[in-house]
């Protein structure tokens, strides 16, 4: 089978990693990737937002299946681009990719498909955001509609906090037309965690639970990022709820959209709210996340390869998806000065070292320059390790990150420590 993975982070290099073990993958293609994607397959120069390039090498190589990491390439359509080019994909049409692309669309099905989910409006028109706002009162949550790399979500104590991100997005246009529309919700209270599901237009796999870092700062202080750290499972959400996950939040979407004729297939992953009051959605995510694919693939003991071929192609109830019961966690080592300004360049070394012990260093912003690997973005690396426990996993996970060397690097100190008090 030949492969081409679309997109150049961390997941990516964890997905080219798990198809590489594969017995059935002949050929890995990689577009954009990065230093650590070249490790396990070829990188092709091609944006992953340039369909027509990517079905092209696609009909040139004659590639069996594309994966695209990230949400661009799915809301851009290239699952479609790519069915009229006879060529599977794993990942959903330009439709259903909707559920990320646009939030008040995902807020919608999940009021026609009975989703928990908080209350909300969408408006188009300042005022009547606005006075929204000032009718629910604080705290309350602005969403611009549309990708916005996700620094759209401001989670306003204040209505005044909240009437000025109404104008920074509306007014202002500070995110173009992802702010043509927003959503105004009610603030949830609670845990957050990630449920996530592999789907082929009818037959849900439900996959680990995970949890995800997203501020920058220790105990969860400091702006959002795209996410710091993650473990698998999750303590939060632990394997005797899945199915009742499954039911509640991935079904109901799945059925929802089936019965469109637009057959949900890939991962659907819910960002969910543990509250007082049971879980609630957040958000719905069309692809694996970005770290939490890291753990979980490296619980993952099925064929990658297998498991995507046929949830691409509607036979996912004919592949057996087992997973490692131990726990793994992953530490993101990121440049200084993330989400906001830093130096790249930096060179890294000590990614052997901190492999010795069977942890393994994902790359994310790296690149290869003359035989060194050199960092290229904020997030650069994201250290995952196996544990019988969790406490084990953090252990491993942190002797390893330890071992690696870049200037001005940056990582959480405290991924996992969540979990740890629940045990
Ligand atoms: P991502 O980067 O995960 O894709 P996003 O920009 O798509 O994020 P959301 O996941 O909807 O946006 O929101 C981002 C964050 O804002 C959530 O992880 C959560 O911490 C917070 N948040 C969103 N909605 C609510 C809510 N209703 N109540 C409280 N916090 C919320």
């Amino acid at each position: 089978m030949k492969i081409l993975i679309v997109g150049s982070g961390g997941r990516e290099h964890a997905l080219a990693w798990k198809l590489r073990q594969s017995p059935l993958v002949d050929e890995l293609f990689i577009a954009p990737g990065n230093g650590g994607t070249a490790l396990e397959g070829t990188n092709v120069p091609i944006a992953e937002d340039d369909l027509p390039a990517i079905v092209a090498f696609a009909r040139e190589h004659s590639i069996d299946l594309v994966v695209p990491g990230p949400e661009l390439p799915l809301v851009l359509g290239i699952k479609d681009s790519l069915a009229a080019a006879g060529i599977a994909c794993f990942g959903p049409n330009a439709f259903s990719a909707q559920l990320e692309g646009s939030k008040a669309f995902a807020k919608h099905i999940m009021r026609e498909a009975g989703v928990p989910t908080a209350d909300f409006g969408v408006f188009d028109d300042f005022y009547e955001a606005r006075d929204y706002v000032l009718r629910h009162g604080a705290p309350i949550v602005v969403k611009a509609d549309g990708l916005a790399a996700g620094k759209g979500v401001v989670v306003a104590r204040t209505t005044e906090e909240a009437i000025e991100a109404l104008d920074d997005i509306m007014v202002k246009k500070i995110y173009g037309s992802a702010g043509a529309h927003v959503v105004v919700e009610a603030a949830l209270a609670g845990e957050e965690a990630s449920f996530l599901a592999l789907v082929d237009g009818e037959t849900i796999v439900p996959l680990p639970s995970a949890q995800d870092h997203k501020a920058v700062g220790e105990g969860d202080t400091g702006p959002n990022t795209g996410g710091m750290g993650a473990y698998s499972p999750a303590p939060v959400l632990p394997a005797d709820r899945w199915d009742e996950m499954t039911e509640l939040v991935i079904r109901p979407i799945v059925r929802t959209l089936a019965a469109k004729d637009t057959p949900f297939c890939g991962v659907l992953y819910a960002g969910l709210m543990m509250t007082a009051d049971g879980p609630y959605v957040l958000e719905y995510n069309v692809r694996f996340g970005d770290p939490e694919c890291q753990p979980l693939l490296m619980r993952l003991d099925g064929d990658l390869a297998a498991i995507m071929m046929a949830a691409a192609t509607g036979r996912l109830d004919s592949v057996p998806v087992t997973y490692n019961p131990r726990t793994a966690l992953g530490v993101v080592i990121a440049a200084q000065g993330y989400p906001g300004s830093y130096d790249s360049g930096m060179e890294i070394s000590g990614i052997e070292e901190a492999e010795a012990d069977g942890a393994k260093v994902f790359q994310a912003g790296t690149s290869l320059k003359d035989g060194k690997t050199v960092s290229r973005g904020g997030r650069v690396l994201c250290v995952t390790a196996l544990g019988d426990t969790l406490a084990q996993a953090q252990q491993k996970a942190y002797a390893a990150a330890d071992r690696v060397r870049m200037e001005k690097s940056y990582y959480r100190r405290d991924i996992g420590n969540k979990g740890l008090s629940r045990a």
